[in-house]
């Protein structure tokens, strides 16, 4: 499936919950977000019918997220049933880790091929105040766990934030000197009107420079959004994602599916949004749901623009699936 630009589609996130065991002060309020019933929220079985559908118009790839996927009671049976499906060849979880412990074995044997894991901070008192409820032993524990199921490549994802973290840029970027973990530093993006603490990656770069020189990696372009280098010798990989000072929309190659069904063709605009639940709940059989996955993939834009979207004052990545 191919969009109005010549992108391939081939990814498809999924948020299967709005809800969160940790309550991050980037991404959420703390007394969280307004939740929706379950009734609301697609069920498995729906959420399968879309990606067989997805699937055969070339989806390879999907991305469980949330919220915290983690707490959806039953996710490895979800896992079970994706990595089954013809032509789905990788089924990934974004976490905040602090389950991982308990399931990582279980989501490797049911066909998860790897974990993000969220580490904002390895001061057990600082990512407790970030996470507002998190637990850094809990979640470094899960992280081993997660290396000792092979559920690899294990991929970090920091979000930088000025005045809260950003003096911990490199002791982060040092776990990629011996394990083989890719460290990957984000962007704060100006989600639910919080405009505080953006650091560029640029800034973070010039903060490693002192670890020694980066090498480029030599990353298939359509690997993702960040770029990737390497310190010389070191087991793993140092990444930049950079939402906001250098855009990855020439190569994006994803819709995203929140937990109430709306398909989004980008995580910040509104344009082009599908109602998939109400269709779904209509009786709509694959083909159905596929003309509504090839008129999501076409109504993507050629580039975000953060000013004019209405996320920044209004909705947390929570709600949207990050
Ligand atoms: N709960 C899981 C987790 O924390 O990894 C999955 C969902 S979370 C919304 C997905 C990713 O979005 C996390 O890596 C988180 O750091 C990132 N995120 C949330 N709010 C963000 C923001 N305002 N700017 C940049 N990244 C953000
Ligand atoms: Fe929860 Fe992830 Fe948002 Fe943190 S970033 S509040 S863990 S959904």
């Amino acid at each position: 499936m191919k969009d109005g630009y010549s992108r391939v589609i081939d990814y498809l996130r999924i948020s299967v919950t709005d809800r969160c065991n940790l309550r991050c002060i980037y991404c959420m309020p703390a007394e969280g977000v307004g939740l929706v019933g379950h009734a609301d929220i697609l069920s498995f079985e729906e959420i399968i019918a879309v990606v067989a559908a997805g699937a055969e118009l070339g989806i390879r790839k999907v991305r469980l997220t949330g919220g915290e996927p983690l707490v959806r009671l039953g996710l490895c049976d979800l896992v079970r049933s994706l990595s089954r499906l013809d032509g789905i060849d990788d089924v990934s979880l974004s976490t905040n880790g602090m389950l991982l412990m308990e399931y990582a074995a279980e989501l490797k044997a049911t066909g998860l091929t790897r974990v993000n894991i969220s580490l904002d901070s390895l001061q057990p008192e600082r990512f407790r105040r970030i996470t507002r409820h998190g637990d850094l032993a809990k979640v470094l524990a899960g992280i081993e766990a997660a290396q000792d199921a092979g559920l690899v490549p294990i991929k970090i994802n920091t979000v930088v934030m000025r005045g809260v973290n950003d003096d911990e840029v490199k002791d982060l970027a040092a776990l990629a000197r011996n394990r083989r973990w890719s460290i990957r530093f984000i962007e704060k993006m100006p989600l639910a009107g919080h405009q505080w603490g953006y650091v560029s990656s640029a800034e973070v770069r010039r903060q490693l420079d002192s670890l020694g020189p980066l090498v480029p990696e030599l990353t298939e372009p359509r690997n993702g959004p960040a770029r990737c280098y390497r310190f010389s010798g070191a087991e793993g990989s140092i990444g930049f994602i950079s939402p906001m000072s250098e855009p990855f929309c020439s190569t994006c190659n994803r819709l995203r599916l929140t937990s109430t069904g709306m398909l989004r063709p980008c995580l910040l605009s509104d344009v082009g949004a599908v109602d998939l639940r109400a269709a779904l709940r209509d009786g709509a059989n694959t083909a159905a749901i596929q003309a509504l996955l090839i008129e999501a993939a076409s109504s993507k834009l050629a580039r975000h623009s953060i000013e004019g979207c209405s996320h920044p004052t209004t909705t947390t990545m929570s709600q949207i699936g990050g």
